[in-house]
């Protein structure tokens, strides 16, 4: 982990929420969790430093894609512990960072832009998709499942996470007026290390993601439940498949 993310953490750290318990680490293998706090990033593999978030979203993919050792995949995000076990677990990763001022398909400092709502790979390059926390900032969001749908093989899966609410709608936080975005609600922020400090929060998603997916044109969309409690904070994950 890296030093400054581990400064931020134990900035968060509360004595009285501080607990160890067993718990396998799906991205590591490693056996010990530890509560810094009582919410999903507070709760971290002792070891590699993954949430549990990302401990959800590679339990979920490990029981999704047996053949993940045969499978080419895209994660949008390059850093981290899910990229660093995607790298070790696939036959090919491709990672990306939403950069200003570098055009989609380019370069800086050996980290690739892309815009989810228009990626530059061709159609049926991956067999495996993954995105942590990105679809509630995305502006488009049905353009961005579109493409993904796009860049999927026959019989791949989109993975992924983002906050989701217990509620049948989901709720945009931001709207059109005059060509313009402008906000619908109090605007809300999550930090983002490439984007500068906050990144605008575009909607708060409920269960309708699944209908939000089939309509972007995978065949199946399902929210799966990872297997291990995690101090209960295991983190519903999102599988959408393609025929
Ligand atoms: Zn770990």
């Amino acid at each position: 982990m890296a030093a400054s993310r581990l400064v931020r953490l134990l900035q968060t750290l509360r004595p009285a929420e501080f607990s160890l318990a067993r718990g396998l680490c799906p991205v590591c293998g490693f056996g010990w969790q530890v509560r810094l706090a009582r919410n999903e990033l507070g709760v971290r593999c002792l070891r590699c430093g993954a949430s549990a978030v990302t401990q959800s979203l590679v339990a979920v993919i490990r029981a999704e894609l047996p053949q993940l050792r045969q499978a080419a995949a895209y994660e949008m995000s390059a850093q981290g512990p899910l990229v660093a076990f995607l790298r070790g677990a696939c036959a090919r990763l491709t990672t990306s960072e939403l950069l200003d001022g570098v055009m989609p398909g380019e370069s800086r400092d050996g980290v690739l832009c892309q815009n989810v709502e228009r990626l530059t790979f061709a159609a049926a390059s991956f067999d495996l998709c993954t995105s942590s926390e990105v679809f509630e900032h995305v502006e488009d969001d049905a353009a961005g499942f579109r493409e993904v749908r796009r860049v999927l093989r026959p019989g791949g899966r989109f993975v992924f996470t983002v906050p989701l609410h217990d509620s049948a709608q989901t709720v945009e936080r931001m709207g059109w007026q005059d060509g313009r975005r402008v906000p619908l609600l109090t605007p809300a922020y999550h930090a983002d290390r490439y984007r500068g400090a906050t990144v605008l929060v575009q909607r708060d998603y409920g269960r309708d993601i699944l209908d939000r997916l089939r309509a972007a044109g995978f065949a199946a969309a399902r929210i799966a439940s990872p297997p291990q409690p995690l101090f209960g904070h295991a983190r519903p994950v999102v599988v959408a498949t393609v025929d």
